[in-house]
């Protein structure tokens, strides 16, 4: 047998040992959000710690953050020449609530059936110890670690990875990588093995409008006064032109196309139009005349209003002129769109177009950027054909439309490009009650990483 057979032969021999791990872990509730759980977060780091010196990794380390949760670290840098991954994970999870939907415990994992339920088993743990037990296969099964890893394991994903950034910062030369492996990504659905290569970034807004200096009599008043909501909502409506196209001037300038091979690619998934209308319930779909949902949504920018304040809205009426409104408004954006350069154009626009009746103002309030994968960068190739040596199939490729802080920081502090992967499925009720992962979907997720690290050596 090669080394790579007796990996995956180790690793089909030690899969109930593989999940009693995983079972261990998930009983630590890690819950990020919450101070009462600070010393579950710090057992479940301390766990983690444990078994990247379990593995024979060295230099681990319970690093702290800046006032939040540690981030756990470990390396083997063993041999020269060979690419180093960055293996990416998360050891926090989101709360329970509402803890009575719960058919058991979350925090008392069981198997049922093919499910393992537990808060944390699809998002994450389960797929960071995917990595772990693939490595442990590679060195104890197949006799040796083929590639050099570093881990980072941080314990705020779940809550922004708000302390990442100066993080990352200060230890950028400790990241640095050829490849970041980050499987927090998931699968389009069973034996849909999928490689996320894109994630858009944000752009959030708040537009103020002021009219007179306090909330006016409309019958005194109006036909007089400019109503500020009615002139928030002409230039919001004017932000769309018919064909779904965003109107702030040079809006399109910097968006980079999408190519043939990648229009084939977004054809090819299962989130078709259809699959849309009956996730959402909406009667018809909306959006930029030329596209389909599936490219709307991952790979062209948006303008979405996200909430609207004025006048008077609670119960029953009051004839009144409002002397302000605003609306919250927040751009997707897609390579090379920049945060600035779109507030820019959204201060453009009101110039151009909001009325001498009123003032106005446009206040920024977070921002986050893009981040795509090259599709030639050696780590996308060797997931590639992991992921068919394990499912038999070609991996779908997607760009999503939400944003992952860590591959964005990663690629503009440490220069350090993401695989996006991942064994969740789109069922998993991640986030929500009866969180749970598919043990076969998971047992071949670590075969396909076996496969991933003994590709990256041949690169
Ligand atoms: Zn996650």
């Amino acid at each position: 047998m090669s080394n790579l057979q007796q990996a995956l032969y180790y690793a089909h021999q030690n899969r109930n040992r593989f999940l009693e791990d995983l079972v261990e872990v998930l009983k630590i509730p890690s819950i990020s959000t919450d101070a009462i759980y600070n010393q579950e977060v710090q057992r479940a780091a301390e766990w983690m710690a444990d078994h990247l010196k379990g593995l024979g990794m060295a230099n681990v380390e319970i690093m702290p953050t800046d006032g939040g949760h540690p981030v756990v670290y470990g390396d083997l840098i063993h041999k020269p020449g060979a690419p180093t991954v960055l293996v990416y994970g998360h050891y926090d999870v989101q709360p329970v609530d509402p803890i009575e939907l719960w058919e058991s415990g979350p925090f008392e994992p069981q198997v049922r059936g093919d499910l393992l339920y537990a808060r944390g088993s699809s998002d994450m743990k389960g797929q960071a110890l995917a990595t772990f037990h693939a490595i442990e296969a590679l060195m104890r099964g197949g006799g040796e670690l083929p590639i050099n890893v570093k881990f980072l394991l941080e314990g705020e994903e779940e809550i922004g990875s708000k302390n990442l950034e100066p993080f990352l910062r200060k230890h950028a030369d400790r990241f640095k990588a050829d490849v970041s492996l980050n499987p927090d990504a998931g699968m389009m659905g069973e034996n849909l093995p999928t490689i996320t290569y894109g994630l858009r970034g944000l752009a959030y807004f708040e537009i103020h409008v002021t009219g007179p200096k306090a909330d006016l009599h409309s019958g005194l008043y109006g036909g007089a006064v400019h109503n500020p909501a009615q002139v928030l909502a002409e230039l919001i409506a004017r932000m769309h032109d018919k064909r779904g196209r965003i109107t702030l001037p040079g809006f399109y300038d910097s968006v980079r196309p999408i190519s043939k091979k990648e229009r084939a690619d977004f054809a090819r998934l299962p989130n078709d139009d259809a699959h849309y209308l009956q996730e959402t319930g909406v009667p018809a779909l909306w959006g930029e005349k030329g596209y389909i949902s599936a490219e709307r949504t991952g790979a062209r920018p948006t303008l979405e209003v996200n909430g609207l304040l004025s006048g008077w809205t609670g119960p029953g009426s009051k004839t009144v002129l409002p002397a302000k409104a605003m609306a919250k408004i927040s751009c997707r954006l897609v390579p090379d769109q920049t945060d600035s350069e779109v507030e820019k154009q959204l201060v453009q626009f009101m110039k151009e177009n909001a009325p001498e009746t009123v003032k106005w103002e446009v206040k920024k309030l977070t921002s986050s950027p893009f981040a795509i994968a090259d599709l030639n960068n050696p780590g996308v190739k060797a997931m590639n054909d992991a992921m068919e040596s394990a499912w038999g199939v070609r991996p779908l490729y997607r760009r999503e439309g939400g944003s992952i802080g860590a591959v964005a920081m990663l690629q503009q502090i440490c220069g350090v490009e993401s695989v996006l992967v991942g064994m969740g499925l789109p069922s998993d009720n991640v986030h929500s009650p009866n969180e749970h992962l598919h043990l076969p979907t998971w047992y071949k997720g670590i075969d396909a990483f076996i496969h991933f690290f003994n590709n990256l050596a041949r690169i």
